[in-house]
């Protein structure tokens, strides 16, 4: 049977560590916190690898000290990567930097050096089993309400740390052999799959914390694809998904859908008069008023300059103009002045059509348009309709 000797396996777990330490690099324009994450795993590594390939230098160190230097490495290393989980799981960590985990870890294990062989060994099996507990307390969301199945492995990692760390505890109170220098006191039989776990351990908890950051961050770079930045209204490039769901719905449900074009009147004088920061003030409140009108279920388009598009289900033609009615009156009487602090006032014009049971809905949006630029030459500030679909 294969039977693993024990530093070699801790060489080879520090080599895991060191390579972990490798992939765990934020890259740029990443945001901040998860950046932050990063880089305090990959701090949390460097510190494994350093004290686990330190075995390699056994035959040059006193055994008591080369295990000191590796139980206070694991342990603060271990410890260290609570500063990574918390930020993953957006738990509170310590204001205090990671790195003062290795000098006070060190100054601890150095003290229980005098206890000899048995000391030592007892440490490293308490000293780990706290600092596992530690880094599952603080990723403690990832493992019990994880946002995706990346989540949940990175703290499920946690909790098998924490679990194995236990379990050398176990055997280390019904000890009675002699201690031996190799930190591993176990049956026999447990010791190889014990070497291979930690073998793999940081290599594989460094591939779940990256795949966990990447995936956030693809989430974030949909959402912002998705959202026009100025405004916060949904962004034309996310109108083609929002517009088939809301559609299929209102097919389902039997409503009616009512496509609201809505475009604000000389906007081009109120950049012109009281510049372009301005405007994108007027626009940035014109889409919280527009929002504030609309209930849940329907959507807000920004679909082009000062151009926007609701699509809101409704019982019938008269209830699509008073929607838009009601949005255009809210647009009069928003408290332009006190938001934009100039005497400046915004109206919109707005054309309505109610989207045909056989029509798509780019021809409603057409038609919506062709009313909207009827409420324009009919001096603006007003809704137009649009004929019902042919
Ligand atoms: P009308 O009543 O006929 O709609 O006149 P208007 O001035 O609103 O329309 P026009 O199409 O002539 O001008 C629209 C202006 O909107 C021109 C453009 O500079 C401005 N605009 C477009 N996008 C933005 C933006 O993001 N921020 C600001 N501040 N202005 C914008
Ligand atoms: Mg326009
Ligand atoms: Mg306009």
């Amino acid at each position: 049977m294969l039977q693993l000797d024990i530093f070699t396996a801790f060489a080879i777990c520090g080599g895991s560590a060191a390579m972990a330490a490798g992939l765990m690099r934020p890259g740029q324009g990443e945001d901040a916190e998860l950046a932050a994450a990063l880089r305090c795993g990959r701090d949390a590594f460097v510190v494994l690898a350093v004290s686990l390939t330190s075995v390699l230098a056994l035959d040059w160190m006193p055994v008591p000290w080369a295990q000191a230097l590796l139980t206070a490495g694991a342990v603060s290393g271990v410890a260290m990567m609570g500063w990574a989980v918390a930020r993953l799981a957006g738990t509170p960590a310590p204001r205090w930097s990671p790195w003062w985990l290795p000098l006070g870890v060190s100054l601890a294990v150095a003290a229980v050096v005098p206890l000899g062989l048995a000391g030592m060994n007892i440490a490293v099996a308490v000293g780990l089993t706290l600092a596992a507990s530690w880094v599952v307390w603080l990723g403690r969301h990832l493992a019990w309400r994880p946002r995706s199945a990346n989540e949940r492995l990175v703290g499920l990692a946690a909790v098998l740390m924490l679990a194995s760390s236990l379990l050398r505890v176990g055997y280390l109170v019904g000890w009675s052999g002699p201690f031996g220098p190799t930190l591993m006191h176990m049956p026999a039989w447990l010791v190889t799959p014990f070497a291979l776990l930690y073998g793999m351990l940081p290599v594989t908890f460094a591939m779940l914390f990256i795949n966990t950051v990447n995936e956030r961050l693809r989430q974030r770079l949909h959402e912002r694809a998705m959202t026009d930045h100025l405004t916060g209204a949904m962004s034309r490039h996310a109108l083609a998904d929002g517009a088939q769901r809301i559609v299929g719905s209102v097919r389902r449900s039997g409503d009616e859908l009512a496509v609201v074009m809505i475009d604000l009147d000389h906007f081009k004088t109120i950049n012109d008069r009281h510049g372009h920061a301005c405007g994108d003030a007027v626009l940035r409140h014109a889409a919280l008023v527009l929002r504030r009108q609309l209930r849940t279920g329907t959507l807000l388009v920004r679909y082009g300059g000062e151009e926007f598009l609701a699509l809101v289900p409704v019982d019938d033609l008269p209830a699509a103009r008073r929607v838009a009615e009601r949005m255009r009156l809210a647009l009069e009487d928003a408290p332009w002045a006190d938001v934009l602090g100039t005497p400046t006032k915004a109206t919109a014009s707005l054309g309505v059509a109610l989207l045909g049971s056989d029509e798509d809905l780019e021809r409603a949006i057409s038609r919506a348009d062709e009313a909207l630029y009827r409420a324009k030459a009919s001096g603006r500030n007003q809704v137009q309709v649009a004929l019902l679909a042919a």
